[in-house]
């Protein structure tokens, strides 16, 4: 496996690849044709090391080779490493890569507010399972969630009263810029589902997963998986297996 490490971080662009392989673009088409915004795979099988004595400027070719397959893998077609693609919380306490066991170019990583399925979830894993190659999706939520903290009634009242004071309508509130026509039909009714405050983690993360594996726009071979991460252990679990002592619901965060 090719390894990516970031000489500077204010260098982009600027990659060293650890363990000197050298990788040739194969033709073999990754999923017999059906995504078409992608055909090529990089084999790394004949990934060779590199011998001493070797003259320098094949390592130079061989870096530039590299970047440029880094910079231009979406134009070529080239999914992430792991061909998989993540939703997990913003939640702070969840070092996602590390949870994983995974590298930076191994995943598309999304973050919201609970690691809930939104309908931009939908559309990240809609285009990098059908167009980027992702055969994998993973469902990360995580113990003491800010989303068990208050009764979703509680969050639209106090978010009802801010607009109120600043003079805006729930009912006229733009929820995705890009597309006005996205609306809440009955915001006053809906709003509460929208922001989506829930009590139980475990259960949520199986929802979520439920929620990935039955939409039409998610192909059906694809895997999907979800872990709950414990921000106390910094351990992962497997979803709908709590292993007790932490605190995955409401009730535990001592929400009223
Ligand atoms: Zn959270």
């Amino acid at each position: 496996m090719k390894r990516i490490t970031y000489l500077s971080l204010s260098v982009i662009g600027l990659l060293s690849i650890v363990g000197n392989a050298q990788c040739k673009e194969g033709l073999t088409p990754i999923h017999s044709g059906e995504n078409l915004a992608w055909k090529w795979e990089v084999d790394h099988k004949d990934d060779q090391p590199a011998h001493k004595g070797q003259p320098v400027h094949k390592g130079v070719e061989r870096e530039i080779k590299e970047a440029t397959e880094w910079r231009t893998r979406r134009q070529l077609g080239i999914p992430n490493q792991k061909k998989l693609f993540v939703i997990t919380c913003m939640d702070e306490r969840i070092p996602i890569h590390e949870a994983l066991g995974i590298d930076l170019d191994d995943a598309h990583i999304m973050r919201n507010a609970g690691a809930e399925i939104t309908d931009d979830v939908i559309r990240g894993a809609f285009l990098t399972t059908n167009f980027f190659g992702t055969k994998e999706l993973i469902v990360v939520g995580h113990t003491e969630c800010g989303m068990m903290s208050a009764k979703g009634s509680d969050v639209v009242n106090a978010a009802k009263k801010r607009l109120t004071k600043k003079g805006l309508d729930l009912n006229k509130i733009n929820l995705d810029p890009r597309v006005p026509q996205l609306k809440l039909l009955n915001p006053n009714e809906n709003i509460e589902k929208w922001i989506g405050m829930f009590d139980n983690v475990h259960k949520e993360v199986a929802k979520s997963v439920g929620y990935l594996k039955n939409h039409p726009l998610i192909p059906k071979d694809v895997i999907v998986k979800g872990y709950v991460w414990d921000v106390n252990s910094m351990t992962l679990e497997h979803v709908g297996k709590p292993r007790g002592g932490k605190v995955y619901s409401t009730k535990q965060m001592g929400t009223k």
